[in-house]
Protein backbone atom coordinates (compact mmCIF):
# COMPACT_ATOMS: atom_id res chain seq x y z
CA UNK A 1 0.00 0.00 0.00
CA UNK A 2 3.33 2.42 0.11
CA UNK A 3 3.44 2.36 -3.73
CA UNK A 4 3.40 4.84 -5.98
CA UNK A 5 0.14 3.77 -7.90
CA UNK A 6 -2.74 6.23 -9.02
CA UNK A 7 -6.41 5.30 -8.24
CA UNK A 8 -6.84 3.51 -11.79
CA UNK A 9 -3.78 1.17 -11.20
CA UNK A 10 -4.74 0.92 -7.73
CA UNK A 11 -7.77 0.03 -8.41
CA UNK A 12 -6.72 -3.21 -11.41
CA UNK A 13 -3.94 -4.27 -9.36
CA UNK A 14 -3.95 -3.70 -5.63
CA UNK A 15 -4.19 -6.32 -3.33
CA UNK A 16 -4.09 -9.43 -6.15
CA UNK A 17 -2.67 -12.62 -5.13
CA UNK A 18 -2.10 -15.78 -7.46
CA UNK A 19 -1.86 -19.30 -6.30
CA UNK A 20 0.65 -21.46 -7.36
CA UNK A 21 -1.35 -21.67 -11.33
CA UNK A 22 -0.94 -17.73 -11.76
CA UNK A 23 -4.60 -16.87 -12.56
CA UNK A 24 -4.86 -13.90 -14.47
CA UNK A 25 -8.27 -12.76 -13.11
CA UNK A 26 -8.65 -12.71 -9.09
CA UNK A 27 -9.92 -16.65 -8.06
CA UNK A 28 -13.20 -17.01 -5.58
CA UNK A 29 -11.67 -19.45 -2.59
CA UNK A 30 -15.14 -20.71 -2.17
CA UNK A 31 -14.13 -22.62 0.72
CA UNK A 32 -15.30 -22.44 4.50
CA UNK A 33 -11.73 -23.47 5.76
CA UNK A 34 -8.25 -24.32 5.28
CA UNK A 35 -6.14 -27.59 5.83
CA UNK A 36 -2.76 -27.77 8.14
CA UNK A 37 -0.10 -29.76 6.80
CA UNK A 38 0.83 -30.93 10.70
CA UNK A 39 -0.79 -30.52 13.93
CA UNK A 40 1.98 -28.31 15.05
CA UNK A 41 1.09 -25.53 12.26
CA UNK A 42 -2.60 -25.52 12.98
CA UNK A 43 -1.58 -24.79 16.82
CA UNK A 44 0.83 -22.26 15.78
CA UNK A 45 -1.82 -20.49 13.41
CA UNK A 46 -4.61 -21.08 16.09
CA UNK A 47 -2.04 -18.72 18.20
CA UNK A 48 -0.68 -16.53 15.89
CA UNK A 49 -2.14 -15.85 12.58
CA UNK A 50 0.60 -14.55 10.44
CA UNK A 51 0.16 -12.67 6.77
CA UNK A 52 -1.60 -14.48 3.59
CA UNK A 53 -2.55 -17.28 6.49
CA UNK A 54 -5.91 -17.92 7.67
CA UNK A 55 -8.25 -20.30 9.63
CA UNK A 56 -11.70 -19.72 8.59
CA UNK A 57 -13.98 -17.86 6.39
CA UNK A 58 -15.70 -15.96 9.07
CA UNK A 59 -12.35 -14.73 10.24
CA UNK A 60 -10.92 -14.22 6.23
CA UNK A 61 -10.45 -15.85 3.37
CA UNK A 62 -8.15 -15.00 0.65
CA UNK A 63 -10.72 -13.33 -1.67
CA UNK A 64 -12.34 -11.17 0.53
CA UNK A 65 -8.46 -10.28 2.00
CA UNK A 66 -7.63 -9.00 -2.12
CA UNK A 67 -11.01 -6.79 -2.11
CA UNK A 68 -9.83 -5.77 1.35
CA UNK A 69 -6.10 -4.33 0.59
CA UNK A 70 -7.70 -2.77 -2.78
CA UNK A 71 -10.39 -0.47 -1.69
CA UNK A 72 -7.74 0.19 1.56
CA UNK A 73 -5.51 1.44 -0.49
CA UNK A 74 -8.05 3.42 -2.26
CA UNK A 75 -9.31 5.30 0.63
CA UNK A 76 -6.23 5.85 2.29
CA UNK A 77 -6.61 3.73 5.15
CA UNK A 78 -4.15 0.75 6.62
CA UNK A 79 -7.08 -1.38 6.27
CA UNK A 80 -9.83 -2.64 5.92
CA UNK A 81 -12.55 -5.51 6.99
CA UNK A 82 -15.43 -6.57 4.37
CA UNK A 83 -18.64 -7.50 5.63
CA UNK A 84 -21.81 -9.09 4.33
CA UNK A 85 -24.11 -5.88 3.97
CA UNK A 86 -24.11 -1.94 4.33
CA UNK A 87 -25.96 -2.42 7.24
CA UNK A 88 -22.77 -5.12 8.76
CA UNK A 89 -20.92 -2.40 8.56
CA UNK A 90 -22.38 0.43 10.08
CA UNK A 91 -23.45 -1.74 12.68
CA UNK A 92 -20.10 -3.45 12.97
CA UNK A 93 -18.06 0.09 13.21
CA UNK A 94 -20.49 1.05 16.08
CA UNK A 95 -21.29 -1.48 17.92
CA UNK A 96 -17.99 -2.73 18.09
CA UNK A 97 -16.31 0.06 19.68
CA UNK A 98 -19.27 1.00 22.45
CA UNK A 99 -20.19 0.25 25.55
CA UNK A 100 -22.82 1.21 28.13
CA UNK A 101 -22.50 4.97 29.19
CA UNK A 102 -20.82 5.83 26.42
CA UNK A 103 -22.42 8.86 24.20
CA UNK A 104 -22.75 9.35 20.62
CA UNK A 105 -23.46 12.39 18.35
CA UNK A 106 -25.06 12.01 14.78
CA UNK A 107 -26.74 13.40 12.00
CA UNK A 108 -30.80 13.57 12.12
CA UNK A 109 -30.79 12.91 7.74
CA UNK A 110 -29.95 9.09 8.05
CA UNK A 111 -30.72 6.08 6.32
CA UNK A 112 -33.54 4.50 7.35
CA UNK A 113 -31.70 1.36 8.85
CA UNK A 114 -28.67 3.53 10.52
CA UNK A 115 -31.49 5.57 11.71
CA UNK A 116 -32.57 2.40 13.10
CA UNK A 117 -29.62 1.18 14.79
CA UNK A 118 -28.68 4.87 16.60
CA UNK A 119 -32.27 5.06 17.70
CA UNK A 120 -33.61 1.63 18.68
CA UNK A 121 -30.79 -0.84 19.29
CA UNK A 122 -27.53 1.25 20.58
CA UNK A 123 -30.25 2.49 23.48
CA UNK A 124 -31.19 -1.12 24.61
CA UNK A 125 -27.73 -1.48 25.71
CA UNK A 126 -27.11 1.90 27.09
CA UNK A 127 -25.51 4.20 24.73
CA UNK A 128 -27.34 7.75 24.61
CA UNK A 129 -27.10 9.35 21.25
CA UNK A 130 -28.06 13.13 20.67
CA UNK A 131 -28.96 14.18 17.24
CA UNK A 132 -28.41 17.10 15.41
CA UNK A 133 -28.51 18.68 12.39
CA UNK A 134 -25.85 17.15 10.39
CA UNK A 135 -24.68 20.93 8.31
CA UNK A 136 -24.84 22.92 11.35
CA UNK A 137 -21.32 22.90 13.37
CA UNK A 138 -22.76 24.95 16.18
CA UNK A 139 -25.30 22.33 17.16
CA UNK A 140 -22.72 19.53 16.62
CA UNK A 141 -20.46 22.21 19.05
CA UNK A 142 -22.86 22.18 21.59
CA UNK A 143 -23.90 18.37 21.75
CA UNK A 144 -20.66 16.53 22.14
CA UNK A 145 -19.61 15.50 25.70
CA UNK A 146 -15.88 15.58 26.18
CA UNK A 147 -14.57 12.14 27.87
CA UNK A 148 -18.21 11.08 27.60
CA UNK A 149 -18.58 11.27 23.61
CA UNK A 150 -16.73 8.14 21.90
CA UNK A 151 -18.02 8.51 18.66
CA UNK A 152 -19.60 10.68 15.87
CA UNK A 153 -21.66 9.26 13.06
CA UNK A 154 -22.76 10.80 9.39
CA UNK A 155 -23.74 10.32 6.07
CA UNK A 156 -21.11 12.65 4.41
CA UNK A 157 -23.95 13.23 1.89
CA UNK A 158 -27.48 12.80 3.25
CA UNK A 159 -30.09 10.75 1.84
CA UNK A 160 -32.37 11.98 -0.18
CA UNK A 161 -31.79 15.60 0.10
CA UNK A 162 -28.63 15.61 -0.62
CA UNK A 163 -27.14 17.81 1.91
CA UNK A 164 -23.04 17.94 2.73
CA UNK A 165 -21.72 17.59 6.50
CA UNK A 166 -18.53 19.62 6.39
CA UNK A 167 -16.39 16.74 7.78
CA UNK A 168 -13.06 18.60 8.49
CA UNK A 169 -15.39 21.02 11.02
CA UNK A 170 -16.79 18.07 12.10
CA UNK A 171 -13.51 15.94 12.74
CA UNK A 172 -12.12 18.98 14.26
CA UNK A 173 -14.99 19.18 17.43
CA UNK A 174 -15.05 15.75 17.41
CA UNK A 175 -11.26 14.92 17.76
CA UNK A 176 -11.21 17.97 20.66
CA UNK A 177 -13.91 15.76 22.45
CA UNK A 178 -11.79 12.57 22.24
CA UNK A 179 -14.22 11.04 19.80
CA UNK A 180 -14.21 9.11 16.73
CA UNK A 181 -14.98 10.10 13.77
CA UNK A 182 -17.42 7.79 12.11
CA UNK A 183 -18.68 8.71 8.11
CA UNK A 184 -21.08 6.62 6.17
CA UNK A 185 -19.57 8.05 2.68
CA UNK A 186 -21.76 6.02 0.07
CA UNK A 187 -23.57 9.10 -1.67
CA UNK A 188 -20.18 10.70 -1.82
CA UNK A 189 -18.60 7.23 -3.64
CA UNK A 190 -15.12 5.65 -2.72
CA UNK A 191 -13.55 7.67 -5.48
CA UNK A 192 -14.77 11.23 -4.68
CA UNK A 193 -14.17 10.26 -1.15
CA UNK A 194 -11.57 12.84 0.69
CA UNK A 195 -13.05 11.72 3.72
CA UNK A 196 -9.79 10.48 5.50
CA UNK A 197 -7.92 13.45 4.55
CA UNK A 198 -10.39 15.84 6.23
CA UNK A 199 -10.03 13.93 9.29
CA UNK A 200 -12.83 10.44 9.33
CA UNK A 201 -11.33 8.12 11.43
CA UNK A 202 -13.39 5.14 10.03
CA UNK A 203 -15.27 4.96 6.68
CA UNK A 204 -18.15 2.59 5.77
CA UNK A 205 -19.54 1.64 2.59
CA UNK A 206 -22.49 -0.38 1.67
CA UNK A 207 -20.83 -2.06 -1.59
CA UNK A 208 -24.08 -2.72 -2.68
CA UNK A 209 -24.03 0.69 -4.30
CA UNK A 210 -21.37 2.33 -6.27
CA UNK A 211 -18.65 -0.59 -5.23
CA UNK A 212 -20.77 -3.29 -7.06
CA UNK A 213 -22.42 -0.77 -9.43
CA UNK A 214 -24.43 -3.23 -11.39
CA UNK A 215 -26.84 -4.22 -8.63
CA UNK A 216 -26.28 -7.94 -8.15
CA UNK A 217 -24.85 -8.31 -4.80
CA UNK A 218 -25.25 -6.80 -0.85
CA UNK A 219 -21.51 -5.79 0.49
CA UNK A 220 -20.29 -3.78 3.01
CA UNK A 221 -16.37 -2.46 3.86
CA UNK A 222 -15.13 -0.45 6.85
CA UNK A 223 -12.24 1.37 6.02
CA UNK A 224 -10.08 2.16 9.19
CA UNK A 225 -6.82 2.14 11.19
CA UNK A 226 -4.96 -1.48 11.44
CA UNK A 227 -5.43 -1.00 15.32
CA UNK A 228 -9.32 -0.18 14.80
CA UNK A 229 -9.86 -2.73 12.15
CA UNK A 230 -7.79 -5.84 13.37
CA UNK A 231 -8.25 -5.20 17.16
CA UNK A 232 -11.68 -3.21 17.71
CA UNK A 233 -13.70 -4.27 14.62
CA UNK A 234 -12.32 -7.60 13.70
CA UNK A 235 -13.26 -9.57 16.64
CA UNK A 236 -16.81 -7.97 16.28
CA UNK A 237 -17.34 -9.11 13.28
CA UNK A 238 -15.67 -12.55 13.28
CA UNK A 239 -17.51 -13.62 16.20
CA UNK A 240 -20.89 -12.06 15.37
CA UNK A 241 -20.73 -13.64 11.77
CA UNK A 242 -21.19 -10.14 9.38
CA UNK A 243 -18.35 -10.96 7.30
CA UNK A 244 -18.74 -10.57 3.69
CA UNK A 245 -18.77 -13.96 1.50
CA UNK A 246 -15.82 -14.70 -0.85
CA UNK A 247 -17.94 -15.13 -3.91
CA UNK A 248 -19.33 -11.27 -3.04
CA UNK A 249 -15.65 -10.39 -2.27
CA UNK A 250 -14.96 -11.33 -6.20
CA UNK A 251 -17.87 -9.29 -7.49
CA UNK A 252 -16.46 -6.49 -5.26
CA UNK A 253 -13.08 -6.55 -6.75
CA UNK A 254 -14.21 -6.45 -10.42
CA UNK A 255 -16.56 -3.59 -9.71
CA UNK A 256 -13.23 -2.03 -8.27
CA UNK A 257 -11.78 -1.90 -11.65
CA UNK A 258 -14.24 0.18 -13.59
CA UNK A 259 -15.20 2.46 -10.38
CA UNK A 260 -13.42 5.25 -10.99
CA UNK A 261 -15.03 5.09 -15.08
CA UNK A 262 -18.21 4.88 -13.58
CA UNK A 263 -17.81 7.07 -11.28
CA UNK A 264 -16.81 10.06 -13.16
CA UNK A 265 -18.98 9.40 -16.32
CA UNK A 266 -22.04 9.09 -14.13
CA UNK A 267 -20.86 12.51 -12.03
CA UNK A 268 -20.65 14.20 -15.85
CA UNK A 269 -23.87 13.14 -16.59
CA UNK A 270 -25.46 13.85 -13.09
CA UNK A 271 -24.73 17.43 -13.99
CA UNK A 272 -26.09 17.28 -17.45
CA UNK A 273 -28.91 16.38 -16.11
CA UNK A 274 -29.16 18.40 -13.30
CA UNK A 275 -28.24 21.61 -15.53
CA UNK A 276 -31.30 20.16 -17.77
CA UNK A 277 -33.82 20.24 -15.07
CA UNK A 278 -32.44 23.45 -13.62
CA UNK A 279 -34.99 26.08 -14.62
CA UNK A 280 -38.01 24.05 -15.67
CA UNK A 281 -41.15 25.79 -14.59
CA UNK A 282 -42.41 22.32 -14.11
CA UNK A 283 -40.32 21.90 -11.13
CA UNK A 284 -39.59 23.08 -8.08
CA UNK A 285 -36.05 22.79 -6.08
CA UNK A 286 -33.45 21.22 -8.45
CA UNK A 287 -30.57 19.81 -5.70
CA UNK A 288 -27.09 18.72 -7.31
CA UNK A 289 -24.36 20.07 -5.05
CA UNK A 290 -22.35 20.36 -8.15
CA UNK A 291 -24.26 23.35 -9.66
CA UNK A 292 -22.48 26.61 -9.03
CA UNK A 293 -26.18 27.69 -7.78
CA UNK A 294 -26.13 24.96 -4.81
CA UNK A 295 -25.80 26.28 -1.29
CA UNK A 296 -23.28 24.02 -0.12
CA UNK A 297 -21.62 23.98 -3.98
CA UNK A 298 -17.79 25.46 -2.32
CA UNK A 299 -17.84 22.48 0.14
CA UNK A 300 -18.81 19.60 -2.39
CA UNK A 301 -15.81 21.09 -4.29
CA UNK A 302 -13.68 21.19 -1.57
CA UNK A 303 -14.49 17.82 -0.15
CA UNK A 304 -15.33 15.38 -3.15
CA UNK A 305 -13.94 17.57 -5.93
CA UNK A 306 -17.49 16.56 -7.97
CA UNK A 307 -21.65 17.40 -7.56
CA UNK A 308 -21.66 13.21 -7.13
CA UNK A 309 -24.00 10.66 -8.93
CA UNK A 310 -27.15 11.70 -7.26
CA UNK A 311 -29.63 14.15 -8.32
CA UNK A 312 -33.18 15.55 -6.38
CA UNK A 313 -35.60 17.15 -7.62
CA UNK A 314 -39.64 18.33 -6.67
CA UNK A 315 -42.04 17.96 -9.37
CA UNK A 316 -44.87 20.75 -8.87
CA UNK A 317 -48.20 19.18 -8.08
CA UNK A 318 -46.93 16.88 -5.13
CA UNK A 319 -47.19 13.01 -5.38
CA UNK A 320 -49.76 12.64 -8.26
CA UNK A 321 -47.51 14.76 -9.97
CA UNK A 322 -44.31 13.01 -9.12
CA UNK A 323 -46.06 9.59 -9.70
CA UNK A 324 -47.30 10.66 -12.80
CA UNK A 325 -43.82 11.49 -13.88
CA UNK A 326 -42.17 7.89 -12.46
CA UNK A 327 -45.12 6.05 -14.48
CA UNK A 328 -43.83 7.70 -17.72
CA UNK A 329 -40.34 7.11 -17.57
CA UNK A 330 -39.13 4.73 -19.99
CA UNK A 331 -35.25 4.22 -19.70
CA UNK A 332 -35.06 5.01 -16.18
CA UNK A 333 -36.42 2.61 -13.59
CA UNK A 334 -38.45 2.99 -10.66
CA UNK A 335 -36.11 1.23 -7.99
CA UNK A 336 -34.74 2.01 -4.46
CA UNK A 337 -31.26 1.32 -5.13
CA UNK A 338 -28.12 3.92 -6.29
CA UNK A 339 -24.65 4.41 -7.73
CA UNK A 340 -26.20 1.59 -10.28
CA UNK A 341 -25.22 1.12 -14.15
CA UNK A 342 -28.71 1.79 -14.92
CA UNK A 343 -30.46 5.08 -14.20
CA UNK A 344 -32.76 4.60 -11.25
CA UNK A 345 -35.30 7.17 -9.99
CA UNK A 346 -37.06 6.89 -6.02
CA UNK A 347 -39.92 8.66 -4.33
CA UNK A 348 -38.20 8.72 -1.16
CA UNK A 349 -41.90 9.98 1.12
CA UNK A 350 -43.57 6.68 -0.11
CA UNK A 351 -40.68 4.35 -0.29
CA UNK A 352 -36.97 4.79 1.75
CA UNK A 353 -38.49 7.23 4.30
CA UNK A 354 -42.11 5.84 4.25
CA UNK A 355 -41.84 5.35 7.88
CA UNK A 356 -40.62 8.74 9.27
CA UNK A 357 -43.67 10.83 10.48
CA UNK A 358 -44.43 13.23 8.42
CA UNK A 359 -42.89 16.22 10.75
CA UNK A 360 -39.75 14.70 10.05
CA UNK A 361 -40.25 14.21 6.37
CA UNK A 362 -40.74 18.08 6.48
CA UNK A 363 -38.21 18.60 8.53
CA UNK A 364 -35.75 16.80 6.40
CA UNK A 365 -37.10 18.46 2.84
CA UNK A 366 -38.82 14.91 1.90
CA UNK A 367 -41.90 16.74 0.28
CA UNK A 368 -44.17 14.73 -1.67
CA UNK A 369 -43.29 15.87 -5.30
CA UNK A 370 -39.43 14.89 -4.48
CA UNK A 371 -38.17 12.47 -6.86
CA UNK A 372 -34.32 11.16 -5.71
CA UNK A 373 -32.59 10.14 -9.44
CA UNK A 374 -29.54 7.78 -9.27
CA UNK A 375 -27.72 8.71 -12.84
CA UNK A 376 -26.21 5.47 -14.19
CA UNK A 377 -24.27 4.67 -17.16
CA UNK A 378 -26.73 5.67 -20.04
CA UNK A 379 -26.00 8.76 -22.74
CA UNK A 380 -27.11 11.60 -20.79
CA UNK A 381 -29.03 13.27 -23.30
CA UNK A 382 -31.23 10.15 -23.28
CA UNK A 383 -31.99 10.05 -19.77
CA UNK A 384 -32.71 14.17 -20.50
CA UNK A 385 -34.93 13.13 -22.99
CA UNK A 386 -36.65 10.81 -21.01
CA UNK A 387 -37.06 12.90 -18.26
CA UNK A 388 -38.46 15.57 -21.00
CA UNK A 389 -40.96 13.10 -21.96
CA UNK A 390 -41.94 11.82 -18.58
CA UNK A 391 -42.51 15.54 -17.64
CA UNK A 392 -44.07 16.76 -20.74
CA UNK A 393 -47.12 13.60 -20.16
CA UNK A 394 -47.40 14.79 -16.50
C1 LIG B 1 -27.61 1.43 1.13
C2 LIG B 1 -27.07 2.21 2.24
C3 LIG B 1 -26.73 1.58 3.44
C4 LIG B 1 -26.98 0.11 3.70
O1 LIG B 1 -26.32 -0.72 2.82
P1 LIG B 1 -26.81 -2.23 2.49
O2 LIG B 1 -25.74 -2.73 1.60
O3 LIG B 1 -28.15 -2.09 1.82
O4 LIG B 1 -26.92 -2.95 3.77
C5 LIG B 1 -26.22 2.36 4.46
N1 LIG B 1 -26.02 3.68 4.30
C6 LIG B 1 -26.34 4.32 3.14
C7 LIG B 1 -26.10 5.78 3.03
C8 LIG B 1 -26.87 3.60 2.08
O5 LIG B 1 -27.18 4.24 0.94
Amino acid sequence: MSKDWKTRTTLVHEGSRRSQYGEMAEAIFLTQGFVYPTAESAEARFVKTGEDEFIYARYGNPTTRMFEERIAALEGTEDAFATASGMAAVNGALVSMLRAGDHVVSARALFGSCLYILEEILGRYGVEVTFVDGADLDQWRAAVRPGVTKAVFFESMSNPTLELVDIRGVAEIAHAAGALVIVDNVFSTPIFSRAVDLGADVVVYSTTKHIDGQGRALGGVVCASRDFTRKVLEPYMKHTGGSMSPFTAWIMLNGMATLDLRCRAMADSALKVASALQGDTRLGRVIFPGLVDHPQHDLAMAQMGSGGTMVAFEVKGGKDAAFRVLNALEIIKISNNLGDAKSIATHPATTTHQRLPEEQKAALGITPGLIRLSVGLEDAGDLIADLQQALAQA
